[in-house]
């Protein structure tokens, strides 16, 4: 146990938004959730420490890029956009956006968007999915649970948002449903920043050792199940 303790010292400065349940999210004060136990056990296996900086989600590449995080992991999707600024890890977790309506109000595809009040969280993948369909009145909020209040209060026709927060959200409310219509996937992964090449190339090795000695598995069951 000593010999551990004095292994480990290097702090890894992880920057999140824990506003996304089940990857990130506040538990009695405390940031929790999928992400964050990947990032513990992926720290681990570099034998370094980790320190949690919760911010805004806007703020994360900005943090990132000012060195007051070495690492962001926040559901974060690489998109070409964001690749320009920093460097992602290999993929960790794929995605889709939903559409969240209300019960009975089934949408099968993206398209039937247009002409909608469509509700998303300002800057997410979600943003740029509607902001590219044609027609769409896209309304954007500060928070994904403003747009899905919203939803319920009958302001917007529907909401678009990452699929396991979506459940998340509608959870709670019973007259609203996640719709049929499919989305392209998207990956999620870690961000560094670009010059940080040892860094990113740990993070790889990391995570290629918690997918084969199970620990992903155990966190995909335990937060995915
Ligand atoms: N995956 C979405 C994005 O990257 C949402 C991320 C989040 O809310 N934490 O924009």
């Amino acid at each position: 146990m000593l010999l551990s303790m004095v292994a480990f010292g290097k702090t890894l400065y992880v920057g999140t938004n824990a506003e996304f349940a089940p990857f990130e999210y506040l538990e009695k004060g405390k940031v929790t959730g999928f992400d964050m136990e990947l990032m513990n056990a992926l720290a681990k296996e570099m034998k370094m420490d980790v320190k949690i900086e919760n911010m805004a989600f806007d703020g994360l590449l900005p943090a990132l890029q000012m060195k007051k995080v070495d690492v962001v992991i926040a559901g974060m999707t690489e998109t070409p956009e964001r690749k320009k600024a920093v460097s992602f890890t290999k993929p960790y977790f794929k995605a889709k956006q939903v559409i969240i309506t209300k019960k009975g109000k089934d949408i099968k595809d993206f398209k039937e968007l247009s002409g909608k009040k469509v509700g998303v969280m300002l800057g997410f993948t979600g943003d740029a999915v509607v902001s590219d369909i044609k027609g769409v009145k896209v309304q954007r909020f500060d928070a994904t649970y403003s747009a899905v209040m919203a939803l319920e209060k009958g302001k917007v026709d529907a909401v678009v948002a990452d699929s396991e927060p979506a459940k998340k959200y509608i959870a709670s409310y019973k007259d609203l449903a996640i719709a049929s219509a499919k989305a392209e996937e998207e990956d999620y992964a870690i961000a560094v920043r670009k010059n940080d090449k040892a860094l990113l190339d740990n993070l790889n090795k990391a995570l290629v050792k918690v997918k084969s000695n199970g620990t992903y598995d155990a966190l995909l069951k335990k937060y995915f199940k």
